[in-house]
């Protein structure tokens, strides 16, 4: 029964069997992650409540916005959740790139230093800072940048990072995943220790913590351990795949403020901004996203664990423990990545018999391919797979709304690569 239909997708009897083979060794990690799952929805259903939510809450509003109580109560549904004082949560924040560059900008002023103690931050924000010359860049406001790398292990350089830290510090920006690195991506429990270092040598400076792919992954956030500002994408995790558009930013209320601020106005702050029709979507996305975020997991490790065996590397190892969604399998070279982003393709419910092909892409250094057959488009917590095409020639797999379409996209990856003659099973 089940092969007839994976045979009538276009997975071989070979690749189904492999897969099965696979998944039975991986019954423990799907219940420790389904507990995970249980927690975080009663976590997400207890702020709903505490801030009773009501139909009221989904009408939406024009204009100004004043007044706008669903978008209001949202703001207290994740600062609730997510243990802040306050949180910004807007379709006008247009991704996590814009969300991240709203709490820099909102929080550093000329003559003050950005650090990053965690190595070199995602591509988009190079531009934001300035580390690639860019029009409006925090560099040209006259912010600083210093950054001090992993250590070859891909721990924290306490020694260095302690040396960093001077008169100008203000921000520390915290990467919480890889992104498009080889690295680790770092506990909830990590990040708490640099922050709590940090804050040790220089009280008063405020952590950032960028949160994209992270958001439920464990029972604790960032916000649990110390950041003044947790910031993340709708359009990744806490949207649940239902949000069409926006981020978060959810901190102390002094840096809530002032992202307001720069969001609209100075003086105006969350006031304004219309929530137009997309209330359901963020508070049912948000009611769905630990759920989602499970599927997403469940089929990061599945990936990791058939790459593993066909002897490609892949970061985390199946074994391991997560701290995103993200999984990165280093290909080895650009035609394998094709082949697998033209599975991971082949098997979205839309746009199925599009060819992804490596193209420029506005704030990435590197052509990248893009493997996305989404509701919304460009959404990475459905099933996705990205990476620039740059040695070690990794791509970066992530999403999945359900665990079962995960699989599926899993096992046509493998399928693509198979039909090419680059695996043997
Ligand atoms: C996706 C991502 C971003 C940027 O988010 P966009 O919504 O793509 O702009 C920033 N940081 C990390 C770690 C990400 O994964």
């Amino acid at each position: 029964m089940h092969n007839d239909i994976y045979l009538s997708l276009g997975v071989s009897a070979e690749v189904y069997q492999y897969g099965e083979q696979v998944l039975s060794g991986l019954k423990a990690r799907f219940e420790t992650i389904d507990a995970t799952a249980e927690y975080n929805q009663a976590k997400v259903v207890k702020a709903m409540q505490d801030n009773r939510v009501g139909a009221q809450c989904f009408a939406g509003t024009t204009g100004y916005g004043h007044d706008d109580i669903g978008r209001d109560t949202l703001e207290k549904v994740y600062a609730s959740c997510f243990h802040t004082e306050a949180a910004l949560v807007r379709p006008h924040i247009t991704c996590g790139t814009h969300a991240l560059a709203v709490a820099l900008s909102a929080n550093l002023l000329p003559g003050d230093e950005l650090l990053s103690p965690v190595g070199k931050p995602y591509d988009t924000l190079e531009e934001v800072i300035g580390i690639r010359e860019s029009a409006c860049s925090l560099k040209e406001y006259g912010v600083t940048y210093r950054q001090v790398n992993l250590l070859p292990d891909g721990t924290f350089d306490y020694e260095n990072i302690a040396k960093a830290v001077n008169e100008k510090t203000k921000l520390v920006t915290i990467q919480r995943s890889k992104g498009y690195q080889m690295r680790p991506s770092f506990s909830v429990a990590q990040i708490g220790e640099l922050i709590a270092f940090i804050k040790k040598i220089k009280p008063s400076v405020t952590v950032m913590v960028d949160n994209c792919y992270g958001e439920f992954v464990e029972e604790l956030e960032p916000s649990d351990v110390g950041a003044d500002m947790m910031v993340g994408s709708l359009i990744k995790n806490p949207g649940g795949g239902l949000a069409p558009i926006g981020g978060y930013i959810a901190g102390t209320q002094k840096c809530i403020d002032r992202c307001a601020y720069r969001l609209s106005a100075p003086g105006v702050g969350q006031d304004v901004g219309a929530s137009l029709s997309v209330m359901t979507n963020f508070y049912q996305g948000f009611f769905l996203s630990p759920n989602v975020v499970a599927g997403a997991l469940k089929g990061a490790i599945f990936a990791a664990a058939v790459y593993e065996k066909l002897g490609f590397r892949v970061l985390p190892g199946p074994d391991e423990e997560r701290h995103d969604i993200i999984q990165a399998i280093e290909l080895g070279c650009a035609e394998n990545m094709e082949a697998f982003c033209l599975g991971i393709q082949a098997a979205a419910p839309v746009d199925s018999y599009v060819t992804p092909v490596p193209s420029p892409i506005p704030g990435y250094d590197d052509e990248v391919i893009m493997a996305a057959g989404a509701f919304v488009q460009g959404s990475s917590i459905e099933l996705s797979a990205d990476g620039p095409i740059r040695p070690p020639y990794a791509v970066y797999y992530q999403g999945g709304l359900t665990w079962h379409h995960a699989k599926l996209g899993v096992l046509m990856s493998v399928q693509k690569l198979y039909e090419k003659g680059r695996i043997s099973l």
